[in-house]
């Protein structure tokens, strides 16, 4: 099969539990694409630029870059996938609580650019608890995130917090 599947989201950074789909999602698609939205629920930890960057470094670090490979839009999902020509689109189920929001969601794209299909893949298991948010506040305990996350986001996250810490401290 010659397909192209676009795995949107926020990564707000970029976990485990999204390489797993990745990694899964490329045993059916020739090709992923993640593309990093702004989800204006959500308020970002990165910039699209640094969410970019630490994907691009996983994936090189993972030997990914020939199939997966990493865009940012500022607009509509479906914006995007019209103007590239896209139309299969892979997302993340881990819990009833994902399946209400993107079902909703799925309905609403399916409305906005009806040539689009989403296709949903179930969590691995020991991932299932896993998410950005998790991350993020493990991380501001300094609690240690190494198996919910690959190095360049620990890299990313630390050299954040002391950027942080240090403007707050009057760059002393
Ligand atoms: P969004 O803000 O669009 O929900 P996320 O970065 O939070 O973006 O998630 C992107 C996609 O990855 C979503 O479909 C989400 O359900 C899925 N996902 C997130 N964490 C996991 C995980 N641990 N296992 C499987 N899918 C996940």
């Amino acid at each position: 099969m010659k397909e192209i599947a676009v795995f949107p989201g926020s990564f707000d950074p970029f976990t485990y539990g999204h390489l797993d789909v990745v990694k899964r999602a490329l045993k059916i698609f020739d090709k992923i694409l993640i593309l990093v939205l702004n989800n204006p629920r959500k308020k970002p930890f990165f910039t699209p630029e640094e969410r970019m960057r630490i994907i691009n470094e996983i994936l090189e670090l993972e030997g990914l870059l020939d199939r997966v490979s990493v865009d940012y839009y500022k607009g509509l999902m479906v914006d995007y996938l019209r103007q590239h020509e896209y139309n299969l689109v892979i997302r993340g189920l881990r819990a009833v609580s994902d399946f209400e929001y993107e079902i909703l969601q799925a309905h609403a794209n399916a409305k906005l650019c009806p040539e689009m299909e989403t296709i949903f893949m179930f969590t691995s298991p020991e991932y299932s608890f896993l998410s950005s948010s998790l991350v993020k506040e493990l991380a501001m305990f300094g609690a240690d995130i190494s198996k919910l996350v690959p190095e360049p986001v620990i890299k990313a996250i630390n050299e954040k917090l002391e950027r942080e810490t240090s403007n707050l401290s009057g760059g002393e």
